[in-house]
């Protein structure tokens, strides 16, 4: 039972919040609703705007953040609406630095935009404009971008720019067909042509315009727009006609409130009922001017109204009271055409600035290009670096490899000019070169030399029995054994063919013949195996010295020569000294061969 009363409990609760909810969520859905009304009758039904915002004011403390920031911006249409800009700007400016919706804050900015060109701050009202313009294009929703376009047409034409209005006024005109907007738009375009002196009393723009705005029940657009025909009229020397014109609209105008156009209206009439010379009637419409820019510095119809008001001072022989107005008139006028001045120097010094900014804009992206044209060069410099590089490599590489193979050609040219292709041992050229070096070298120093010559025995018939491959395995043998057994300062070549030379820096001929021996028992023990075949090598020597032959290589060489023929006749496989006897024996050869005669052998 106790569950049962306590779940009831938790149901009666439950439906108590979503009762509540649901009567809040009604009534901030009836504030929408009033806020937007609200919004709806700004200009149209200024009496019905103020109940509407007095109505709201009862609820702010149940309204949520958004509904708070969209009253506020009501609340500064209000004041803007009675002429009290400052504040109203303090209001906008409080939405567009809030956290407010992005939609409410766009329209603070151009309300502040407006509120600039009223209250004729014209240097923050460029400033603002300028960022209205540039944003504009990104507005997609057609009542803001509408709304974008009608603070530049307005601005431009507050300023007296009035080109610049007409086209903004245009823009926005040719996009619409009926409407608040449409009214705006039009009546706008009209203030522009009326100001640049292309309308006249019957042109076809205002009845248009005035439908337009009749239409859409825009009372201020209407006598904003009936105020052009009026001062046409009157420019016309048609007084009449302008006061008719805004008779007609003075109950409705009046009730409105909107001081700038009443003002206008009133200093109008003075004009016209003083063309008509009904002085008092016109008095006291420029009184009423005058009242009416209180709160409006620099205005047209306060020049108009005190002149007016001195002109009748004087025909009334009022001359103090005419000196006063006629102070006031130069005053009004002086400060008139100063404003005039100023709206023409701020709009100057802003497209200045603009032109400034542009090219600051263009000098920072021309430097922007010169970078990235530097970043590229540089890019390319190092490109074209490590090419250079990759070129330089390579040429390095090319020329190393030049260098190495002229090197090893030249090793190679070296090895062909000193040494024996086959057998791999000093041939005669170097080896006559360094002999002499050694000849040299020992003479001086009064060193013995020796020379050891020999030759193959029997070495055509290897050739002829075994192949010239076989002779030359032997010759390589032979080379390679006498070689191994050469002291390092011995000199062995061949000097060609199967003949063989070593030349022995500090050796006596005894020495000489001794190793002589010892190479010619290498020679013979050489195992001819190693070639395919067996056979005998053998090699018959000549041994010379400094003693015997003298210090020439070339004799030397002969008398080791003649000696190792003196082996090869006593049997070969020997080793011979050359001696005295020898070189009898050569002589006696030389002379019977150049006789013709046979050589006989001759034992040593
Ligand atoms: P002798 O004992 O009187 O010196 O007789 P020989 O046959 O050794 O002398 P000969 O001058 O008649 O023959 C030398 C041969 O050596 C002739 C030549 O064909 C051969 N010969 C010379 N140079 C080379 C070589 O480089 N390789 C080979 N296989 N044979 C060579
Ligand atoms: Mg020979
Ligand atoms: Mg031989």
């Amino acid at each position: 039972m106790r569950v049962i009363i306590k779940h009831l409990g938790l149901v009666r609760t439950l439906t108590l919040i979503i009762l509540l909810v649901t009567f809040s969520a009604s009534a901030q859905d009836a504030t929408d609703r009033l806020l937007v009304t609200a919004d709806k009758l700004r200009s149209s039904d200024p009496t019905e705007f103020n109940t509407a915002l007095k109505e709201l004011s009862v609820h702010t403390s149940s309204m949520n953040t958004d509904q708070l920031y969209y009253f506020k911006y009501l609340r500064a249409y209000k004041l803007s609406f009675q002429g009290e800009f400052t504040k109203a700007v303090e209001l906008y400016k409080e939405i567009t630095n809030s956290q407010a919706e992005s939609t409410l804050r766009f329209r603070a900015n151009l309300s502040i935009v407006n509120s600039y060109a009223i209250s004729k701050n014209w240097a923050d009202g460029l400033t603002h404009l300028a960022i209205n313009l540039d944003i504009l294009p990104q507005i997609t929703e057609p009542e803001f971008q509408e709304l974008g376009l009608l603070i530049a047409a307005m601005f431009y034409n507050q300023l007296g720019q009035y080109e610049l209005g007409l086209k903004y006024a245009n823009r926005l005109g040719s996009q619409l067909s009926q409407g608040r907007n449409y009214c705006l738009a039009k009546q706008l375009a009209l203030e522009s042509q009326f100001k640049l002196g292309q309308l006249n009393e019957d042109s076809p723009q205002i009845a248009q315009g005035l439908q337009a705005c009749q239409q859409s029940n825009e009372v201020v657009m209407e006598s904003a727009i009936y105020s052009y025909l009026a001062e046409l009229y009157l420019d016309n020397n048609q007084p009449l006609q302008a006061i008719a014109t805004l008779e007609k609209q003075l109950v409705a105008i009046e009730q409105t409130k909107y001081a700038p156009i009443l003002a206008q209206y009133y200093a109008l009439l003075a004009d016209s009922y003083f063309q008509t010379q009904s002085y008092s009637l016109a008095s006291d419409f420029a009184s009423k001017a005058t009242s009416q820019t209180q709160n409006i510095a620099n205005s047209k119809p306060e020049v108009t109204a005190y002149n007016i008001l001195f002109q009748i001072a004087k025909s009334r022989g009022e001359h103090q009271q005419a000196l006063a107005y006629h102070q006031e008139y130069a005053a009004a006028d002086k400060a008139y055409l100063d404003e005039v001045k100023t709206k023409h120097l701020a709009f100057q010094l802003a497209q200045h600035q603009a032109t400034e900014q542009k090219n600051q804009i263009k000098l920072l992206d021309d430097q922007n290009r010169l970078l990235r044209l530097e970043q590229k060069l540089s890019r390319s410099e190092t490109e074209n670096n490590r090419l250079f590089i990759s070129l330089l490599t390579v040429s390095i590489l090319l020329l190393a490899g030049m260098v190495y193979k002229s090197r090893t050609t030249q090793k190679r040219l070296k090895l062909l000019a000193e040494y024996d292709a086959l057998t791999k041992v000093h041939n005669r050229g170097h080896f006559t070169q360094q002999a002499l070096n050694a000849i040299d070298y020992c003479s001086k120093n009064q060193q013995a030399a020796s020379c050891i010559l020999f030759d193959l025995d029997k070495f055509k018939s290897i050739n002829d029995t075994y192949g010239h491959a076989t002779g030359d395995w032997v010759l390589k043998q032979v080379a390679q054994v006498c070689q191994a057994h050469s002291r390092k300062s011995d000199l062995f070549a061949r000097l060609g063919g199967e003949e063989f030379c070593i030349f022995l820096p500090s050796c006596d001929v005894n020495t000489a013949a001794q190793l002589a021996e010892e190479y010619r028992k290498l020679i013979a023990a050489i195992d001819s195996n190693g070639s395919g075949f067996e056979f005998a090598i053998s090699a018959s020597f000549g041994v010379t010295d400094f003693s015997l032959s003298g210090t020439n290589l070339d004799k030397m060489i002969a008398d080791s020569d003649h000696a190792m023929y003196v082996s090869k006749k006593t049997g070969r496989n020997r080793v011979t000294i050359f001696s005295d006897g020898i070189a009898e024996f050569k002589r006696n050869k030389q002379a019977n061969s150049a006789m013709g005669s046979q050589t006989t052998e001759t034992r040593v």
